[in-house]
C-alpha cells in the first residue's frame, strides 16, 4: 500500500497570498494531488484561513529554515509556533519536522509526520550514522536532502535508499545528484518532489512538475522498472529524455530515461556510483564519446574504428559494451534521402562509391559519419578550423582533408555534410558556407535538428539543392538505441512525428517567451500584500 497520498509532492512556493491560492488551484487542475507548501516563502504571517478555501487536496506544511535552504526569516522559536499552528490548525495532513526538532514537536491526531535532514553543501561522511538516529524517532515517512559532490555521494544515498527499513523518500541535490530523485521511487520512496514553478529555483536538482506532465512518467516508477540514460554535459536541453521516454510508453515497456549530467573528468566515477542503481544502458554526448569507448571492457568493431562511443549496454558483471549508433544512423539515413532523390527522377539512385563528399568539422559525429561513408567506399575530404585536427582524422581513417579557409574553393562535391554545431539553436542565423557556394542538385546534410530548418538547409533549399536535416539522424541513432535497451523495434515514423511536435517553432518561441517573464502566470512579487 501506498505511504503517501501520491507519488509526486508538488512544492508551492510564493510570497504572497494569492499568488499560493492561485497555484495550489492551478497545479490541482494540472493533475497534482499532493502539495507540499513553503510556508517559510510568504513574506507576511501566514493566515491559514486564506488558504483553506483553495484545499482540494492532501498538504504538507514545511517551514525550512535558511540553515537547511529554506527562507525562513523569523527566530527558531517562532517558527516552531507556527509549526504548531499548522498541525492544530486541520488544513494540512502532514508536517515536515527537521531531525533536530521532531522530538519537541508531539504527533498530533491524524497529521503525519516526514522527519527530514537536509545539508544544502554535501553529503557528510557519517550520513548513515544520521539515518540510524533518524529511524529511532516517530516518523511516517524519513527525508535525506543532502548535495553531491561528486558521484559517488550518488552512490552513498542510493544504497541508503536501498537498504531502507521504514518508508524513506533519499536523494541528492544539484546536478549530479538529480537522477537519485528519480531512482529513489525505485527503491521504494513514497513519493519525488517537484517544483510547481520552476523559475522559484528552491533547491538544486529539483525538477519541475511539468515535466513530470510531458517527459517523465514517475508516477509508474517501481522496483520492476529499468533505467536508462543520458551521460554528458551539457544534457538539460536534449530531446533523448522525451524521445525515449515516450516509445517506452507506447511500447508499454516498464523503464524510464533520465538526464545524467556528468562533467569531464568524472565519467567513470559516474558510471560506477550509477550502477548501484543498475542502469541498463546510456546513450552518450559531448564531452565523454571517447571515455565512453575506452569505459567499455567490450567494444563493437566500429567503435575500435572510430575511436568513441555514443551508447553503452550494461552486461550482466555490471561492465559495459560499447556501441556507436551514430554511424550506421547517418549512413541509414543518406542511404534513404539518396534512393528517394533518385526515385523522383526515375533514375538509378548512385552508389556510395560513385560520390565526392565535403564533411564539415572533426569532432565525434564527423568521425562516426566520415567512418561509415569511407566504409561505404565514398570519396571523402575533411575540413575544420583547426586545421590540423580535420588533416590528422584524415591520415586516421584514409581520405583527405583541406584547409578550412580553402573549403570555399571550386571543387565539385556531390554531397556537403555539416558535422559542426554552426547554426546550431541559438545561433540560428549562423552558417558554416555561404550560400553561392551550394551548387544546384547536390544533396545537402545538416546533422544539428535544433533548429531542424537550419541556415544551412534554408540556403541550400533556396539554391536548388537536396537538403537532409538532422532529424532522421537523430531520429535513427535514438532507434537503434532503443532497440538495443529493451530489445523493440520502436516505429521511426512516429519518432520523427514526435521529434517535430517537440522542436515545433512555437513550442519554442513560447518557452522562450515565458523564461523571459519569469514563467507563465507569472506576478512581480515582493510588493505589499492586499
Ligand atoms: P564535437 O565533437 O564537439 O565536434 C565539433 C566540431 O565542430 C569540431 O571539429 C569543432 O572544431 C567544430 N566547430 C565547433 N565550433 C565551430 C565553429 N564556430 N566554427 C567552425 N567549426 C566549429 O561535436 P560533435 O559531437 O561532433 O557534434 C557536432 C554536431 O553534430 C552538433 O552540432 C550536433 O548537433 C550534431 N550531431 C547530430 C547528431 C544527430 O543525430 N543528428 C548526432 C551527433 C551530433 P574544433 O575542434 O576546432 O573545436
Amino acid at each position: 500500500m501506498s505511504v503517501g497520498p501520491d507519488r509526486i509532492c508538488v512544492v508551492i512556493a510564493r510570497t504572497r497570498h494569492k499568488m499560493i491560492v492561485a497555484e495550489l488551484e492551478e497545479a490541482v487542475k494540472r493533475g497534482a494531488k499532493f502539495l507540499e507548501l513553503r510556508i517559510d516563502l510568504l513574506s507576511k504571517a501566514v493566515d491559514f484561513k486564506r488558504l483553506t478555501p483553495a484545499k482540494k487536496c492532501a498538504w504538507m506544511a514545511t517551514i525550512r529554515r535558511p540553515m537547511d535552504g529554506g527562507r525562513w526569516p523569523g527566530t527558531e522559536p517562532e517558527r516552531q509556533i507556527i509549526i504548531r499552528q499548522a498541525i492544530v490548525s486541520g488544513a494540512f495532513e502532514w508536517v515536515d519536522l527537521e531531525t533536530d526538532i521532531a522530538d519537541k514537536i508531539p504527533r498530533f491526531g491524524p497529521v503525519k509526520r516526514v522527519i527530514s535532514y537536509h545539508n544544502i553543501d554535501e553529503t557528510p561522511q557519517d550520513i548513515d550514522a544520521i539515518y540510524e538516529q533518524m529511524l529511532k524517532q516517530d516518523a511516517d515517512v524519513y527525508k535525506i536532502a543532502v548535495r553531491a559532490q561528486h558521484p559517488s555521494d550518488c552512490r552513498r544515498i542510493i544504497d541508503l535508499q536501498k537498504r531502507a527499513p521504514k518508508p524513506t523518500v533519499a536523494f541528492c541535490m544539484g546536478d549530479i545528484g538529480a537522477p537519485t530523485r528519480f531512482i529513489a521511487l525505485k527503491y521504494w520512496a513514497p513519493w519525488i518532489y517537484a517544483a510547481f514553478n520552476p523559475e522559484r529555483q528552491l533547491a538544486p536538482g529539483l525538477p519541475s512538475f511539468d515535466e513530470f506532465r510531458t517527459t517523465y512518467p514517475v508516477r509508474s516508477i517501481g522496483a520492476a522498472t529499468r533505467i536508462f540514460g543520458l551521460l554528458g554535459d551539457p544534457v538539460g536541453h536534449s530531446l533523448s529524455p522525451i524521445l525515449h521516454n515516450h516509445m517506452y510508453r507506447r511500447m508499454k515497456v516498464d523503464a524510464v530515461y533520465l538526464p545524467f549530467k556528468v562533467p569531464a573528468g568524472e565519467f567513470n566515477a559516474a558510471l560506477d556510483a550509477f550502477q548501484s542503481a543498475s542502469v541498463g544502458g546510456y546513450s552518450v554526448t559531448i564531452p565523454h564519446k571517447e571515455a565512453a569507448a575506452q569505459a567499455a571492457v567490450e567494444r563493437e568493431s566500429n567503435v575500435v574504428s572510430i575511436g568513441a562511443a555514443n551508447t553503452l549496454l550494461a552486461r550482466a558483471d555490471g561492465t559495459f559494451l560499447a556501441a556507436n549508433t551514430d554511424h550506421d544512423a547517418a549512413i541509414d539515413s543518406l542511404r534513404e534521402h539518396l534512393d528517394k532523390k533518385a526515385a523522383a527522377v526515375g533514375v538509378p539512385a548512385p552508389q556510395f562509391d560513385q560520390l565526392f563528399v565535403l564533411v564539415l568539422g572533426a569532432g565525434g559525429a564527423a568521425r562516426a559519419i566520415v567512418h561509415a561513408l569511407i566504409r561505404n567506399g565514398a570519396h571523402v575530404t575533411i575540413t575544420s578550423r583547426t586545421n590540423d585536427k580535420s588533416a590528422k582524422l584524415a591520415v586516421e581513417l584514409g581520405c583527405k582533408s583541406i584547409d578550412w579557409e580553402t573549403r570555399h574553393s571550386p571543387v565539385h562535391y556531390d554531397i556537403i555534410i555539416n558535422c559542426t554545431p554552426v547554426g546550431m539553436h541559438p545561433n540560428m542565423t549562423q552558417t558554416p558556407l555561404q550560400a553561392n557556394f551550394l551548387k544546384s542538385g547536390i544533396t545537402v546534410f545538416d546533422t544539428i535538428y535544433n533548429p531542424e530548418h537550419t541556415q544551412l538547409i534554408r540556403d541550400a533549399e533556396g539554391r536548388g539543392c537536396s537538403v537532409l536535416t538532422g532529424v532522421d539522424m537523430f531520429v535513427r541513432q535514438a532507434a537503434k538505441q532503443i532497440e538495443r535497451f529493451v530489445g523493440l523495434q520502436p516505429p521511426l515514423d512516429q519518432m520523427r512525428e514526435l521529434m517535430r511536435k517537440a522542436l515545433s517553432p512555437l513550442t519554442r518561441a513560447m518557452a522562450e517567451e515565458a523564461e523571459k517573464t519569469g514563467g507563465m502566470g507569472a506576478e512581480e512579487e515582493g510588493g505589499e500584500e492586499e
